[in-house]
């Protein structure tokens, strides 16, 4: 099992003292991302269980992984969610996290209210490559399909860096929460 990269908490990025083999990767893989940041982002997304694209780009309260919503396998927890007053945030990175706060200000100065965290392990089958995904055919007829020959047994997919030869992959990003947090309406706002 690989040991994640860096851990990302409320949008601070930590890098891992020991790396040795990231940065010897070679560069033949598929699926091919433009930036760690964007292999990352769909990592979150393949672990967290969301469809893709929902992550937002921009920081909420300083969180760098957040949507708008409740996942939708907490819907039942949320009888009454609206999607403009509940916005879910992602925290990672095992065991040294904090706890989500319980009370967050947005940069629009709104307050929004912890309603219900959810621990997750981190981990999920890669939707590209892993068992619940795609498989290991299907990313080989890829991989033969952008390089003009059949994968090496080390040859690796590019969203969990799992080798041909090891398929079907996980991807591991490490335990985490996914925190809901409700909009606190106007009145309560001005309370204070
Ligand atoms: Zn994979």
């Amino acid at each position: 099992m690989k040991h994640p990269k860096r851990i990302n908490v409320k949008g601070h990025t930590y890098e891992r003292a020991a790396i040795e083999e990231s940065t010897s990767r070679k560069p033949q893989s598929w699926p091919v991302y433009q930036s760690e940041e964007e292999q990352e982002q769909e990592q979150v997304e393949n672990v967290f269980g969301l469809g893709g694209g929902e992550l937002e780009k921009g920081k909420f309260a300083g969180y760098a992984y957040w949507y708008e919503n409740v996942p939708d396998w907490a819907e039942r927890d949320f009888p009454d969610w609206a999607v403009n007053q509940h916005r879910t945030v992602i925290i990672f990175g095992g065991g040294y996290l904090p706890y989500p706060e319980k009370m967050i200000t947005d940069q629009d100065g709104d307050k929004w209210e912890l309603a219900k965290y959810y621990g997750n392990s981190g981990e999920a089958d890669c939707w590209i490559c892993g068992a619940g995904g795609n498989g290991k055919e299907w990313w080989a007829d890829e991989f033969e399909d952008q390089h003009d020959r059949p994968p090496k047994p080390d040859d690796y997919c590019g969203l969990c860096e799992t080798e041909y030869k090891d398929m079907p992959g996980y991807v591991y990003v490490a335990g985490g929460y996914e925190a809901v947090y409700r909009l606190v309406e106007d009145e309560e706002n001005e309370e204070e």
